[in-house]
């Protein structure tokens, strides 16, 4: 079969955005909803995957890591949050710089070669909290790569410290931060955010934190929180505010996104929160409603598959197992997604139910679940080098 004949396979939706791909031709706007809107899922697997072989071949990226978070206290109070606390409840807590090094230490004897550091927005943290918890982490494990702080928390610390994004993160990156991770970009649009977390910072100052980062020679990530309250046009419109900031950046040469993070809402039960006093009887009801009704199945990988697709500046798409469930993120690597993230020694975001693994999978039962899906497992390093064992 030519390649022309190829595309032919495809629904007529489906036709002219394979034959654009097989072009190397950008999808737009309209490609984006006419993929939303059909129902062709394996149509559109198959073009992810496609896309995703020809980057990677067969392989998929893991690492070995720890999440660590430092402290749950946080005053933004974001509609779709399970893991904030306010300080009055019994199960806030800060970490302190010592005991974030001592978990680093022991990630590092476990096999690590990153962490990955966020907490909640903290008013009571100092700046120099968060430049001696790098340098106490420095201490102890030299190698170790940081990938720590969302936009969110940048912003947070650029008011605390009175200094420009830039100068903050300069002061970070001196104390040894690596990386920035790329949560709290939540759906990049001004009406989600005055809906669902209105404390917020705003989306614009999202995208200006990283891209000050890659223009200081940064990587970073960038994800999407899908599946609560959003529309298919807010979703589709993120991935293009994504993209045009990837094309400034990749135009700049130094910095960068590396990974996409597509995050599927967890729900949260109602009165898992807090003891009551947190949420609104609003929240609640949102709460109430999202718990019997997660994004489907369908859904999710869809919206994978359709990130694969219209990222096309982005170099990978993370399957992050703690959320989509290891059976689900294994069959996300027939959607486009060519990475696993890692080991996740130890993950708090969402709540362990059903008995689900949310975080410390061992190496072995990775490359097991990568090999199921007939590709190869390649361990590699904060900047996607294999790491040779
Ligand atoms: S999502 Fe982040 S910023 Fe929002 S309430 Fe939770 S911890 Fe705070």
């Amino acid at each position: 079969m030519n390649e022309k004949s190829e595309t032919n396979r495809f629904s007529s939706t489906l036709r002219g955005i394979a034959e654009k791909i097989r072009q190397g031709s950008r999808l737009d706007f309209e490609d984006g909803m006419a993929m939303e809107k059909s129902a062709e899922l394996m149509q559109i697997g198959q073009l992810a995957e496609q896309v995703t072989r020809e980057r990677c071949g067969g392989e998929v990226f893991y690492c070995v890591n720890r999440h660590i978070h430092y402290t749950n206290i946080c005053s933004m109070r974001c509609s779709f949050c399970g893991f904030s606390r306010e300080v009055s409840q019994a199960d806030s807590y800060v970490l302190t710089a010592e005991e974030v090094a001592e978990q680093a230490r022991e990630a590092v004897e476990r096999g690590a070669t990153e962490v990955h550091i966020v907490g909640g927005v903290n008013p009571d943290l100092p700046f120099d909290y968060y430049l001696n918890l790098l340098g106490e982490i420095r201490r102890a494990c030299p190698e170790l790569h940081i990938k720590a702080f969302t936009a969110v928390e940048i912003l947070d610390l650029a008011g605390k410290a009175g200094l420009s994004i830039k100068a903050t993160l300069e002061k970070l990156l001196q104390a040894g931060l690596g990386s920035l991770p790329g949560g709290g970009a939540e759906i990049l649009d001004e009406q989600y955010f005055k809906r669902n977390c209105p404390r917020k910072f705003s989306p614009e100052q999202w995208l200006e934190v990283h891209g000050t980062a890659h223009r200081l020679g940064v990587m970073t990530n960038a994800t999407m929180l899908f599946g609560f309250n959003e529309t298919a046009v807010q979703r589709i419109r993120h991935l293009l505010r994504l993209r045009e900031l990837q094309d400034e950046s990749v135009r700049g040469k130094v910095g960068r996104f590396q990974c996409f993070v597509p995050l599927v809402y967890v729900p949260v039960k109602p009165n898992s929160k807090s003891n009551g006093k947190r949420n609104s009887t609003d929240e609640q009801k949102l709460d109430s409603k999202f718990y019997s009704e997660r994004f489907n199945v369908v859904s999710e990988l869809k919206t994978v598959a359709i990130s694969r697709l219209m990222l096309d500046n982005f170099e990978h798409v993370k399957a992050f197992w703690p959320m989509l469930g290891v059976n689900l993120a294994q069959i996300a690597l027939c959607f486009g997604a060519d990475d696993l993230d890692g080991t996740v020694q130890q993950y708090q975001i969402v709540e362990k139910k059903d008995g689900r693994e949310t975080d410390n999978l061992d190496a072995e039962t990775i490359c097991r679940l990568v090999m199921e899906t007939g590709r190869v497992a390649v361990q590699r390093d904060p900047l996607y080098r294999p790491v040779l064992s």
